[in-house]
């Protein structure tokens, strides 16, 4: 089987892992945390980073850290992986859908400013959503697929309304937005993931990034059980998710080679565009003119009301040909979890999620296999056309 998307571990890893063993370092303390944390500002464009267990719990601890409080909404596009609005929920409050812009595949500007014109009222400085009551304290802008939302606008609207912005980057590293990295545009706090399907990893890990040591001081102390000082004193009710230092060994090595990993990434990316060049009735992944994409992951939507019953047969037919694809993410308001959670109307979520598929896009995958993934996509396009 050619797989989706596995891990590349051919660097470092071993050396470090071997290096942490013999240290005695396999904990949550260890030279690695805090290399693995100076390497994610830098790719990420900011002035510091703090390591997690995994991308969800930075972004539940990142909520709480900005002032997201219980019983409050916090904006979040419908078209993402549930760890967004799971994070969110796990403060206590409940993610308001929105749904996407055909052009980024995530949080529309345009609707953004326009919903909470017309669904928000101001009380003493706060935002508070007309129909359930609940204020509104933060966005979470998602960079699906690894490409950055339309920051700049995205922020306006956030400053106007008074609004956190704590962006689900999980995918991101490699990315740019008008040439500026992706945890470098102004966000309060940016969220990076380092599970295996990511395009660095640290077996299982995260990161956030900003440049406000206030913030992510404050991140640190509720990641790391809310300790002052040495003996047993805590002055908040807090959470154990550090990084272990086994984790960053493994962080760091992946690191090393992230700009190679992207490149590899893009590369796959442009072979398969240029292989599907011609076929009717499909789309490319999102492309908008202010973004360069990291291509975390490969692959193409089917357009129109049958996108998803394409999705389904071509998805089958690879797997007999022994080649991974999968679908994309289910979006949020289809989920039984948040059947009853705030949302805008989902004309573009919910026409277009059904007809995505995902190719093979491992940085190691091999110019045969995936010529052998591009003849066989396209002879199922050549027998479905009978
Ligand atoms: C991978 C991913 C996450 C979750 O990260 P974990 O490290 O697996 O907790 C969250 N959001 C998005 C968009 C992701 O792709």
């Amino acid at each position: 089987m050619i797989p989706l998307c596995v891990p590349n571990i051919s660097g470092n890893e071993g050396r470090y892992l071997a290096e942490c063993v013999s240290s005695t370092f396999v904990s949550t303390i260890g030279p690695f945390v805090s290399r693995f944390e100076t390497m994610v500002a830098e790719a990420a464009g900011t002035q510091g980073a703090v390591a997690t267990s995994a991308g969800t719990t930075a972004l539940h601890a990142a909520l709480i850290a900005v002032g997201v409080q219980r019983d409050d909404l916090v904006i979040c596009p419908a078209l993402t992986f549930i760890a967004s609005a799971n994070a969110i929920s796990h403060t206590g409050a409940t993610p308001w859908l929105f749904d996407v812009d055909p052009a980024s595949w995530t949080l529309d500007p345009a609707l953004l400013s326009r919903e909470l014109a017309e669904e928000t009222q101001r009380h003493d400085g706060q935002i508070f959503h007309a129909k359930t009551g609940r204020r509104v304290s933060a966005i979470v802008p998602v960079f699906t697929l690894g490409i950055p939302a339309d920051m700049d606008p995205i922020l306006a609207t956030a400053r106007e309304y008074g609004l956190k912005v704590v962006v689900d980057g999980a995918a991101a590293l490699g990315a740019l937005y008008k040439g500026r990295k992706s945890g470098a545009l102004g966000a309060d706090l940016t969220m990076y993931s380092f599970n295996g399907n990511k395009t660095t990893t640290a077996g299982g890990g995260g990161a956030v990034a900003g440049d406000s040591d206030a913030v992510l001081a404050h991140f640190r102390h509720l990641t790391t059980t809310g300790r002052v000082g040495t003996d047993y004193d805590h002055d908040v009710v807090a959470f154990n998710y550090r990084m272990t230092n086994l984790q960053a060994a493994v962080g760091c090595a992946q690191m090393e080679r992230l700009d190679e990993f992207v490149a590899a990434k893009r590369r796959i990316a442009a072979r398969y565009e240029e292989g599907f060049r011609g076929l009717n009735g499909i789309g490319p992944f999102p492309d908008p003119e202010y973004a360069t994409s990291p291509a975390w992951f490969s692959g193409f939507a089917f357009q129109g009301e049958d996108g998803g019953e394409k999705s389904r047969a071509l998805r089958a037919y690879l797997r007999e040909k022994s080649i991974d694809a999968r679908p994309f993410w289910k979006p949020m308001h289809d989920q039984k979890p948040y059947a009853s959670a705030p949302r805008t109307k989902m004309p573009v979520t919910d026409t277009l999620w059904r007809g995505v598929v995902t190719l093979p896009c491992s940085t190691h995958l091999t110019r045969a296999e995936q010529d052998k993934v591009i003849e066989t996509v396209l002879e199922w396009f050549e027998s479905s056309a009978l």
